[in-house]
């Protein structure tokens, strides 16, 4: 499924590349592990990961939320 939000590219601060990778984040909120599934990221070639502010505003709302669960995994969502 395509999410218009993310281009698939841009280009990096290096001037090459940056193109659209959906990882998975493991983070440790308060006392537990919880990832967060096919989080949107970009990499160039010269391997700088950028991350939209949007993103990591996002990641902290659903650790939380996979928290109040109990839940180990949680999928990025928009
Ligand atoms: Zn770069």
């Amino acid at each position: 499924m395509e999410n218009l939000k993310y281009p698939k590219s841009y280009k990096c601060v290096c001037g090459r590349e940056a193109k659209l990778y959906l990882i998975n984040i493991t983070t440790k909120f308060k006392d537990t592990y919880i990832t967060v599934v096919n989080v949107p990221t970009y990499e160039c070639l010269s391997n700088h990961v950028k991350m939209a502010q949007l993103t990591r505003v996002k990641i902290k709302q659903l650790l939380k939320e996979a928290y109040n669960q109990n839940l180990k995994i949680i999928e990025y969502i928009d």
